[in-house]
């Protein structure tokens, strides 16, 4: 998947249409403190293994591309996920 190194979108603090450059960025490591991981801590609770089903051999293949989007003009940043999975890794022309 190929992204263009300029784009023209919305900006939300200047409120109009403006020139943005594009940054690919890795997703962050989630919180070991979130709410989801704590309250599967107190599920495992008491348990050798897992309580839960095992997870599957299956999984999905390809990521979605996350773009750093930094306005040209008020120099503030926002984060563009695409829908779409792709199997190369995502560059910028
Ligand atoms: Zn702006």
């Amino acid at each position: 998947m190929k992204l263009p190194s300029i784009l023209k979108t919305y900006c939300p603090y200047c409120r109009t249409h403006t020139e943005h450059d594009v940054k690919l960025e890795k997703k962050g490591k989630a919180s070991s403190m979130r709410r989801g991981t704590r309250k599967y801590n107190e599920v495992k609770k008491g348990y050798v293994g897992s309580p839960r089903t095992p997870k599957k051999d299956v999984y999905k293949t390809g990521k979605r591309p996350l773009a750093i989007l930094t306005c040209k003009t008020c120099k503030k940043k926002q984060q563009k996920a695409y829908p779409s999975r792709t199997k190369k890794k995502p560059e910028i022309k």
